[in-house]
């Protein structure tokens, strides 16, 4: 396991700093390592955008804001570091 950080741009401009801790494959460097942490890090995106959290697999009911930081809803595991993003305001 190895707590990795990363920087995300969400719509609208608006960044936000994620931490995660993840199962990592046996030690790699250079291009196989970052290959890999990408590979985990859409992975985790991914699951969070089906509605799945990332750490136990349980649905994602609800994502809750406690603090600087973004939970899922029943399984309590957080998320991110950061706000729910919002969709864009509709312009007329
Ligand atoms: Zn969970």
């Amino acid at each position: 396991m190895r707590l990795l950080r990363w920087a995300i741009r969400l719509l609208g401009g608006q960044s936000v700093i994620i931490t995660a801790t993840l199962e990592l494959p046996p030690p790699l460097t250079g291009q196989a390592e970052r290959a890999a942490l990408a590979a985990l890090r859409a992975d985790y995106f991914r699951r969070i955008l089906r509605g799945s959290c990332p750490h136990c697999e349980q649905p994602i009911t609800q994502l809750v804001q406690q603090g600087r930081c973004v939970f899922a809803v029943p399984c309590q595991h957080r998320l991110y570091p950061g706000i729910i993003p919002t969709a864009p305001a509709a312009k007329e």
